[in-house]
């Protein structure tokens, strides 16, 4: 599986360390508030994970899951809700947990669902960030990386539901994406 993998970009090591600063910094600005932390699947799992292990106020998670990729590397435009929350947002200070925006589709289609359902606060915290490929104006709150315009796999992201459990981000051979 590894094989398959042209360069690495950021380690495990390095991508740890970020987790934890983003941690950090989150601890501090949502002190005395009680966050709903929603990650959205698959491609946030690690991140959620590791992430939420980093804060120290207390917090409430749920779980989203979205489409706008279907099994191609580039974005339909269309976003579906495939699994909606469980809980209501209503009143609540939101983080939206996403692994990396690259259009910007998918997280102003969500921005935009959690304000219509009155949600009081939607902070954006994404781990990874392809600037070069924004199609709406939106920045993250908070962003552990910047990366270049390039498909990457791992540390919960697939390409095909491959290579999530790979624990640093790196770019595919372009010879597995083509077959
Ligand atoms: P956007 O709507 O911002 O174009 O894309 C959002 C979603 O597409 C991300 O949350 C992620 O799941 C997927 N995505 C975007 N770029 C990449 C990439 O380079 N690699 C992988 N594996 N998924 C990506
Ligand atoms: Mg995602
Ligand atoms: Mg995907």
């Amino acid at each position: 599986m590894q094989d398959d993998i042209k360069a690495v970009l950021y380690s495990e090591e390095q991508i740890q360390s970020k987790v934890k600063q983003l941690g950090e910094q989150l601890s501090e600005d949502f002190n005395g508030r009680n966050p709903l932390v929603i990650c959205v699947l698959k491609g946030a799992f690690i991140f959620m994970a590791d992430l939420v292990k980093a804060i120290t106020v207390p917090l409430e998670l749920d779980f989203m899951a979205v489409s706008s990729y279907g099994q191609s590397t580039k974005s339909s435009g269309v976003v579906k809700i495939i699994k909606d929350l469980d809980v209501s947002v209503e009143g609540r200070d939101v983080i939206i947990v996403e692994d990396i925006i690259d259009s910007g589709l998918t997280l102003s289609y969500l921005i935009d669902v959690l304000e219509r359902r009155n949600a009081k606060t939607v902070t954006v915290v994404a781990l990874f960030d392809k600037p070069a490929r924004r199609t709406v104006d939106l920045e993250p709150d908070y962003k552990g990386f910047s990366l270049p315009d390039e498909f990457v796999v791992g540390y919960g992201l697939d390409f095909a539901e491959k290579y999530r459990n790979i624990p640093y981000i790196g770019i595919l051979k372009p010879e597995v994406y083509e077959k």
